[in-house]
């Protein structure tokens, strides 16, 4: 059965953007990218003293189950070079499951919805672009009202001009 899940897509090294856009082809091969959002310019939240990341959500229709999705988005990092060393330390892709229909998981080392989705404007502002009125199957609060929920101030987050927009935001833009 095809299902609508949200990723949260982010990178701190080399060229950010051009790091989204190729993770955006490759999710390609697990099914249809139906919704990606604008990239973000964020500051890191764990470990402070890292590069600020680009951050962006993107809507995946898939057939695939979540065990199998995540194994497929660690491929793709892999694939991509990412080498895990220090946690939550500096990436050249992250990949991470936000929302997965309305599935709650919460086993082996996987959880859905993300456990730090409601608390994050890195990840909130993003995905309020493409799925404001989508449930948190949890807390039972639309994605606009968490993403109003949260505290002002840092950490930062700012929207990129259009002219770092993803390239599919370009093309529908026409001319
Ligand atoms: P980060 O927490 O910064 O994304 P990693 O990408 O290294 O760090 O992920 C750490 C672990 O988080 C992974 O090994 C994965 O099994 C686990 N994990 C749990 N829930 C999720 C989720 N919803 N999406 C992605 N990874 C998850
Ligand atoms: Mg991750």
């Amino acid at each position: 059965m095809r299902k609508l899940v949200y990723l949260s897509l982010g990178s701190n090294l080399g060229d950010r953007e051009a790091n989204l856009r190729q993770a955006m082809e490759r999710l390609g091969t697990l099914g249809e990218v139906v919704a990606v959002s604008s990239f973000y310019e964020t500051e890191p939240v764990d470990v402070v003293r890292q590069p600020w990341f680009v951050n962006c959500a993107v809507g995946l229709q898939t057939e695939k189950m979540p065990r199998q999705l995540l194994a497929a988005l660690q491929g793709i990092e892999k694939e991509m070079g990412r080498r895990r060393q220090q946690p939550k330390g500096p990436r050249i892709i992250d990949l991470d499951i936000l929302l997965f229909g309305n599935s709650i998981v919460d086993t082996g080392g996987l959880t859905i919805p993300h456990p730090a989705l409601h608390q994050r404007r890195f990840v909130l502002e993003p995905l309020a672009e493409i799925a404001p009125e989508q449930r948190h199957p949890v807390f039972k609060r639309t994605i606009r009202e968490l993403r109003d929920a949260l505290p002002a101030g840092p950490p930062a987050v700012r929207k990129l001009d259009k002219l770092h927009s993803p390239r599919i935001n370009a093309d529908q833009r026409g001319s």
